[in-house]
């Protein structure tokens, strides 16, 4: 990986609630257009560890870097708007008085008319083309997550950081929606850090998993590595339960 295309950067991150570890020296790096998935079961730190990159929750120690810029370390903690990171969680609830257009430009801070050539841009991408005068009650929950997609994505993050994004929706839909959400993704060339506690999720989406359990990483590795050289038993267990 050449040190340019580095998005994102992840050094010892560690971070315990009332004496009790939860994140434990975690480091990633992640390129541009690369989705890696922090896979692990419930509980295990996954959501703990994107919130600090979010800069929504403060690590005991360790290092974050964006685009090569520190965003947290011993001196620095830039706040969540200042780091360039888009989010998706399950609940992307988006503001249901607002128009499609007007949920996707809302982070937008450029002229009119940039703003409705990205908002039309990305509606196209994400498959809703003409949608944009609609508000959110009238969409599917399939929909609304890809307007939720195109809105985290309109201010151009470097990283893009999503937190079971397909664990609210119909399993008819998933896959359809995974697909976009992949393409989407490579075209905008965000580095993506997709939590899932579904191996067969980051089997099918990441370019690189990375294995977490009991708040360390245990593996980290292209998805075939990871599913058939499994790291210990417990590893090899946790991918079994895929049928
Ligand atoms: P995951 O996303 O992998 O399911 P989390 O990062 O949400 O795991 O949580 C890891 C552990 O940290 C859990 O035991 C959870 O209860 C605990 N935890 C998370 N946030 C807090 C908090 N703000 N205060 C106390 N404990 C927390
Ligand atoms: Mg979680």
């Amino acid at each position: 990986m050449s040190q340019s295309s580095v998005r994102l950067e992840i050094q010892h991150l560690s971070r315990a609630f009332g004496g009790v570890p939860v994140v434990s020296d975690v480091s990633l790096t992640i390129a541009a257009g690369q989705v890696t998935c922090l896979l692990g079961p419930s509980g295990c730190g996954k959501s703990t560890t994107l919130r600090m990159i979010a800069g929504v929750e403060r690590p005991d120690s360790g290092s974050i870097r964006i685009d090569g810029r520190p965003v947290f370390d011993a001196r620095t903690n830039l706040p969540p708007e200042a780091r360039s990171v888009g989010l998706i969680f399950q609940d992307f609830a988006l503001f249901p008085h607002l128009t499609v257009a007007q949920n996707v430009a809302f982070g937008l801070k450029t002229d009119r008319e940039a703003k409705a050539r990205r908002v039309d841009e990305l509606l196209e991408r994400v498959n809703l083309p003409g949608f944009g005068p609609k508000h959110p009650h009238q969409l599917s929950g399939g929909e609304q997550q890809r307007v939720a997609l195109a809105r985290a994505l309109a201010p151009r993050p470097k990283v893009m950081l999503m937190d079971e994004p397909f664990s609210g929706l119909d399993n008819r839909l998933r896959d359809g929606i995974r697909d976009t959400t992949l393409e989407v993704l490579k075209e905008e060339g965000a580095a993506v850090l997709l939590v899932t506690h579904e191996p067969d999720e980051a089997l099918r989406m990441g370019d690189e998993i990375a294995l977490m359990r009991g708040g360390h990483i245990v593996q980290t590795g292209a998805p075939y590595n990871v599913y058939n050289a499994p790291v210990d038993r417990a590893a090899a267990a946790f991918f079994s339960d895929i049928n």
